[in-house]
């Protein structure tokens, strides 16, 4: 489909006119259109639509007070968001606009009296509503044969085949969940069959790569001490959390798709999300295809399970749907949650002793995001840095916005202009995997990672660290 007609066939699918002869047929024709694509109709839905959202936002919807809101109220967008924002060579400079737009949001939610919740990103809505869209455009012309012949051509991934059998009437819940299972039985698992299209896959793993170095690192100085380890952590200049959180899940990502033979995960260990069987498709390995199997019999075993429920009571059946679509328990997100936790720990130990704690206000701190997270809870020094960080920040980001005028043509325009890319690591440091900013734009995703600097801490040295997050 061309770019305009998938616009004109999303606008229908947006203003349906229900009832109308005519209407069956148009929508007949689009689930045509939908389903021609290939694997997968409804992530391709998705994706096009939070892409199409992002490119009118930066062209145009930037200047709706109503939509930046929106993303005031988000915190600015996610990371994969934030992540093609980065990379559209279009938008560098609405950055600093976006930038200001989550730190007023976050600094806002931060000195609130009562805990609120962040709102979701506006261009993950925008996706949400459109997959909904087209997940309920194919639930309407189900019933044809024509259709099920499309269906049944691996043209909708097993996570969309699965909600469609959750919402499908059950005589076409039976039919969805055979023929996902027929699917699984009969192909290799492959990640997109398994785990549907991922638009941040690419930009997602050559963030992680750059991990790479900080684990052999990561190992020398915990072998050392682990206040050796947590200086090295913190001499990085990015969230040491945000940091703790991506380096392990990167680790056990790395290992699960090393492991062969004996040591190798169990079933129990395997279990992914779609977001991590996409990484760790990335990383590449012997082992996984190993995991791709053992997460492709864990998905047999529930539609196993969904279709004898279809078959029993009302209640079994009422419960299938929830039970065949409930979250998958990952091991990796389990990794992420825990070492965060601990990271977090050995901070608030950190800080304690007079000595660390002096150091810890010559570092970057905890990004926005985490501060959030733990608002209640974060120790009086932890607070009070990044408090300081993010006053930097805003005096950074308002210069930078000055300095977009053409009045100030004159004047030097010198690191602060930078803090597009650079403002991340302090508002959520997931954007670049826990690591400071990449020393070239991201859309050049070859640069090198930023190696920590190994020489003992003087001055120099520490404004060199500095100048990866800030340059005030
Ligand atoms: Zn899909
Ligand atoms: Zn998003
Ligand atoms: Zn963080
Ligand atoms: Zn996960």
């Amino acid at each position: 489909m061309t770019p305009v007609a998938r616009t004109r066939f999303a606008a229908r699918l947006l203003h349906p006119r229900a009832g109308s002869g005519e209407e069956a047929l148009r929508s007949l024709s689009d689930a045509r259109h939908l389903l021609s694509q290939g694997l997968c109709a409804i992530c391709r839905e998705r994706d096009d639509s939070a892409g199409r959202w992002l490119s009118y936002f930066i062209a145009e919807s930037h200047t709706d007070p109503g939509v930046m809101a929106r993303v005031t109220a988000a915190v600015g967008f996610c990371p994969a968001h934030t992540r093609h924002l980065l990379a559209d060579a279009s938008a560098p400079w609405l950055l600093p606009q976006v930038h200001d737009a989550a730190l007023r949001g976050g600094s806002r939610l931060l000195s609130a009296a009562q805990e609120e919740g962040r709102s979701p990103c506006p261009a993950c809505g925008a996706s949400r509503d459109a997959a909904e869209r087209g997940l309920s455009a194919l639930l309407r012309v189900l019933h044809q044969p024509e259709m099920r012949t499309a269906v049944d051509g691996n043209t909708v991934c097993l996570q969309h085949l699965t909600t469609l059998a959750a919402r499908a009437r059950p005589s076409q819940a039976l039919w969805l969940a055979e023929t996902a299972a027929a699917r699984l039985d009969e192909h290799p698992p492959d990640v997109v069959s398994l785990a549907g299209l991922d638009a941040d896959s690419d930009r997602r793993a050559a963030q992680a790569t750059r991990l790479d170095p900080f684990l052999p690192l990561e190992r020398a100085r915990q072998n050392s001490s682990v206040v050796a380890r947590w200086e090295a952590d913190l001499e990085i200049g990015c969230c040491p959390l945000c940091l703790g959180e991506q380096r392990a899940v990167h680790r056990l990502l790395r290992w699960m798709a090393a492991s062969t033979g004996r040591g190798e995960p169990g079933r129990e260990e395997s279990g992914l999300c779609s977001r991590h069987l996409h990484e760790l498709t990335a990383v590449g390995g012997e082992g996984v295809a190993a995991i791709l199997e053992a997460n492709t019999a864990a998905w047999l075993g529930r539609l196993v399970r969904f279709r004898r429920q279809l078959a029993e009571g009302r209640d079994a059946r009422r419960a299938a749907g929830p039970e065949l679509t409930r979250a998958v328990r990952c091991r990796a997100c389990n990794e992420e949650r825990m070492a965060g936790r601990r990271q977090l720990a050995l901070l608030a130990a950190q800080v304690r002793e007079p000595v660390a704690e002096v150091a810890w206000a010559r570092t970057h701190g905890v990004c926005l995001r985490h501060a959030l997270m733990h608002r209640e809870t974060l120790p009086v020094p932890v607070r009070t840095l990044l408090e300081a960080r993010l006053a930097q920040l805003r005096w950074e980001i308002d210069e930078a916005l000055r300095k977009q005028d053409w009045h100030t043509r004159h004047e030097v325009k010198g690191a602060e202009m930078t803090i597009g890319r650079r403002a991340p690591t302090l508002l959520d440091g997931r954007v670049y995997a826990g690591l400071p900013a990449p020393s070239a734009p991201p859309r050049n995703q070859t640069s090198e990672p930023n190696e920590p600097d190994p020489a003992p801490k003087d001055d120099a040295a520490d404004a060199a660290r500095r100048t990866q997050w800030s340059s005030t």
